[in-house]
């Protein structure tokens, strides 16, 4: 086997929402990269991981091919991909690995400001314009809907206003998109975010054990996005009550405090972010000297 084979190949999307997000999430993992001259490859300096940056439409497809081991495009790509392969045969593609909690966003059906929409039955007939043919089909196909789909690969939100369409089917963020256009969201069809993804072709141990070190690593940095640790002295006696308090923690560390016998310090990982209101609830509780830090790295 050459060398090259052994490492991880990893697509990410070359140059848009999610390619900063992308890399700054392996690089908390460790990953320090190189971009090439061509910057379509990013070399692994510390680790055999190498990043290929391609269109995030031409990532689902990479794994699907065991061309990439891994990949991190949004569920909407995924999706899409998935249904129009899924067409074709129904093998497994690519395995989900999970989600990044980056590039949230929705597809959902909008139409012109004032058209009225009772569900899908409105769509009768009508004429739908998007990108993600294959979605939209199996959501007509679920619904009993026969509609005419007619395909835009960009500029999707402006059809309405040129007489193509009667509706749209496309992605939504803010909504500030559609608003400027004129339009308004009628319905969503997929809630979507990045997500990784890994090629359902074995990968022979020491890539496996490469990849679920990474796959851990990159849980760890999720984990550790809103963690914080906190620090609090409490009555012995409220300790109950100051648990039932602490947002998103298993069992904290109780520890002695010289000189006192009723009072204890309490140190625990917060799962979730620490707001002043929890501090102050806290402190309404007999919590006292509450310290709340960041955490920089958890390993489960
Ligand atoms: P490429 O050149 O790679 O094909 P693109 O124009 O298709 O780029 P972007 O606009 O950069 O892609 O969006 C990439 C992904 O970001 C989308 O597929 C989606 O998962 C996510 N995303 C998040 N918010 C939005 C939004 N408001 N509009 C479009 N995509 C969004
Ligand atoms: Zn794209």
């Amino acid at each position: 086997m050459d060398s090259s084979e052994q490492r991880i190949k990893i697509a990410i999307q070359k140059s848009g929402r999610l390619t900063d997000h992308s890399i700054d999430l392996l690089q908390r993992c460790g990953l320090k990269v190189t971009r090439s001259k061509d910057q379509l490859f990013c070399y692994g300096e510390n680790m055999p991981v190498d990043l290929l940056l391609v269109r995030d439409d031409d990532i689902p497809q990479l794994v699907a091919d065991d061309i990439c081991d891994l990949g991190i495009c949004g569920l909407n790509i995924v999706e899409e991909k998935r249904l129009k392969m899924g067409a074709k045969s129904d093998a497994g593609l690519f395995k989900q690995v999970f989600e990044l909690d980056f590039g949230h966003c929705r597809l959902s059906l909008a139409g012109p400001e004032g058209s009225e929409f009772k569900g899908p039955a409105t769509l009768q007939n009508k004429r739908i314009a998007t990108s993600y043919t294959s979605i939209l089909e199996d959501y007509l196909a679920t619904n009993n809907v026969s509609a005419e789909i007619v395909y835009f690969s960009g500029a999707v939100e402006i059809t309405p206003k040129l007489g193509k369409a009667d509706f749209i089917c496309d992605l939504v963020s803010t909504g500030s998109t559609l608003a400027a256009n004129g339009l308004v969201e009628v319905e969503t069809l997929l809630n979507s975010e990045a997500i990784i993804i890994q090629t359902q072709a074995p990968l022979g141990k020491s890539k496996q054990d490469l990849v679920d070190r990474l796959l851990q690593r990159l849980d760890g940095v999720l984990q550790v996005r809103e963690s914080k640790y906190i620090m609090l002295h409490a009555p012995r006696a409220a300790l109950a009550k100051i648990q039932s308090l602490l947002p998103g923690t298993e069992a904290p560390t109780v520890l002695p405090l010289e000189g006192t016998e009723d009072r204890v310090a309490v140190h625990a990982v917060c799962r979730e972010n620490v707001f002043w209101e929890t501090l102050e609830n806290l402190k309404a509780a007999g919590a006292s000297s509450l310290l709340v830090l960041p955490v920089e790295k958890m390993l489960a």
